[in-house]
């Protein structure tokens, strides 16, 4: 429920303090709520406002959406109609040349592909948020607060104390919880003054800014084809626009500026000089950003927590931001539920570093990478003259585009394929087995350990992860011998874990699933596998467990 601190006790306790409301704070409740676990999410801001940022839930995020039984709210709060191309066009201006042509980035248009159970939604940040704030709202042990700031927190052994402070009465509160999540954010008050953690990388290595504005009758005039992203390659203002919400509201992003003139003194001219096109402009907001490149050192410490931006930044080509720290968020929150309800071990909250810093540190890369090549690396002469002569440059430009862009919006490899190598929580068996490789554009379902659960739809129609349970899920592809089942039974009777035992029927689930056995865990990825149950089942299920 969203309030203002009302209360006016000195003290609160919660099991968990989540500091910030954006998409991470929101999805860390959402992962904890779900599981009955008590949180207070406080927020300094009002977090209105249309700030241009992720405009792709990629299909991983919707598959966490529809784990808390929300994709199809999601789906139905994006602006765009379900038939709008979900392309992203290169070209010279919006009625000039067309440069490169990609269709259906990061697979947003509606499908049903085994390799996944949600296709990508192109969405706007904001949006997204709203669907979660809403979710939150029907989950009873999560409170939100906002306009109330952190302003300290000082842990002990069993808890961590916070000082927060409510911005219009000025009213200051202790908060006493079990685990502190610092969703706070590139400006995070957890890691800079809390823990004081250094990030690791380039501090504002670039320059951008981006233009809302309202632009009546422009889609009209676009003589390029329909798309969500339109990067526009001339000398004049190369940039990235598109459409972003009902009533033409576009968003226009001018790169890799000079920072000391990073804001136009006239931004309507800019947008015209730009796409070469007449109409009317009502500007909305203009807002300055830079371009990092960092990491946080460490990711916790004793009870506190970092996700999201509040420990890692990078450029944002490759739409990863938003979407990478939703995945922080569900790693941390089923690991911080499992220790709060007896069934996770300390080692399981030690693994989330383990397993998601080298996963941010292949991310940044690439967005990095990605970032190196921007339109105004693409300016050639004679790219918007007529003849064979232009023709041959701008030919010769669409293979250097197709060739650096692809990975960029095609990663499915990255989003599905990059597991966890190096887990201390995973039980990886025996050195002769060899993981696939994924982490590009194609990506390979794989069984390994540490890998997502491979994919598959059912033949009543169901995805095969709708079958998962909360806990831990074991995949049966033969009848477990009724000794094994009995001792999983009373492992879980005894130290409360949530198992579920499924047999899907499948001609293909013998292919994917190559052993008889797979433990999987709470968050889709593959805890072990063998062929075998017998006494190791229980040293398995204690060891994925961080016991
Ligand atoms: C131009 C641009 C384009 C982007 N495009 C994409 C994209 O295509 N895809 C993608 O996935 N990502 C994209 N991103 C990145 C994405 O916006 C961020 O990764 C995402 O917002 C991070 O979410 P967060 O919850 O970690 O932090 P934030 O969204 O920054 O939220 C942190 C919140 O914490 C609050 N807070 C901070 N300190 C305190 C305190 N002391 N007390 C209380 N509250 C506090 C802040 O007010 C804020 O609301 C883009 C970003 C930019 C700038």
């Amino acid at each position: 429920m969203a309030e203002h601190i009302q209360d006016h006790s000195e003290s609160i306790t919660t099991e968990v303090l989540i500091v910030g409301a954006g998409p991470v704070g929101l999805a860390t409740a959402i992962e904890l709520g779900q599981r009955g676990i008590h949180c207070l999410v406080v927020e300094q801001q009002e977090r209105g406002g249309r700030s241009p940022r992720a405009k792709t839930a990629n299909v991983r995020t919707l598959e966490h959406f529809r784990r808390w039984g929300i994709a199809d709210k999601l789906r139905e709060a994006s602006p765009l109609p379900k038939e709008y191309k979900q392309d992203v066009i290169f070209a010279t201006r919006l009625n000039g040349h067309v440069l490169a042509h990609f269709e259906n980035v990061n697979y947003c248009e509606p499908c049903r592909n085994d390799l996944f159970s949600e296709h990508a939604q192109w969405i706007p940040q904001y949006a997204v948020e709203r669907v979660l704030r809403k979710h939150i709202a029907t989950l009873e042990t999560v409170r939100f607060v906002f306009g109330c700031r952190l302003d300290s927190a000082e842990q002990a052994s069993t808890h961590v104390d916070a000082v927060v402070i409510d911005l219009a009465s000025k009213q200051q509160r202790t908060v006493r919880c079990k685990y502190l999540v610092g969703a706070d954010g590139a400006r995070t008050t957890i890691r800079n003054n809390v823990l004081k953690i250094p990030m690791c990388g380039d501090h504002a290595y670039d320059w951008n800014y981006t233009i809302v504005f309202r632009a009546k009758g422009l889609t009209r005039q676009i003589t390029v084809g329909q798309a969500i992203m339109y990067w526009l390659v001339n000398a004049d203002a190369p940039c990235i626009c598109g459409p972003m919400d009902k009533n033409d509201l576009w968003f226009f992003m001018a790169t890799s500026v000079d920072k000391k003139q990073s804001l136009p003194d006239d931004p309507k001219e800019v947008i015209h000089r730009s796409m070469g096109l007449d109409f009317d402009i009502e500007i909305e907001s203009v807002e300055p950003w830079a371009v990092h490149k960092l990491i946080a050192e460490r990711y916790h410490e004793g009870r506190i927590f970092l996700a999201g931006d509040a420990c890692h930044l990078h450029p944002p080509t490759g739409g990863y931001g938003m979407n990478m720290g939703i995945g922080d968020a569900v790693d941390l929150g089923w690991k911080l539920a499992a220790v709060l309800r007896g069934w996770g071990g300390e080692n399981l909250l030690a693994s989330y570093q383990d397993e998601r810093k080298p996963i941010h540190e292949h991310v940044i890369n690439q967005a990095v990478e990605n970032y190196s090549l921007l339109a105004n690396q693409l300016i050639r002469d004679q790219l918007e003259q007529e003849g064979p002569c232009a023709d041959r440059v701008r030919a010769s430009l669409r293979e250097k585009i197709v060739a650096g862009k692809k990975p960029e919006f095609y990663t499915l490899g990255v989003i599905l394929g990059d597991g966890y190598r190096d887990s201390p929580v995973i039980c990886y068996g025996s050195l002769t087995e060899t993981p696939v490789l994924n982490g590009g554009i194609e990506y390979i379902p794989s069984s390994f350990p540490g890998s997502l659960a491979p994919h598959l739809w059912l033949s009543d129609g169901s995805s095969l992860y709708d079958h998962f349970g909360t806990g831990l899920t074991l995949l049966c592809t033969a009848t477990p011998d009724a000794t094994s089942m009995d001792r999983i039974q009373s492992l879980a009777t005894s130290r409360n874990i949530p198992i579920t035992v499924i047999r899907p029927d499948h001609d293909r689930l013998t292919d994917l699933y190559e052993t008889t056995y797979t433990l999987i865990r709470p968050d889709q990825y593959i805890a072990w596998r063998g062929n075998t149950l017998g006494p190791a089942i229980e040293r398995i299920i204690v060891k994925s467990l961080g016991f």
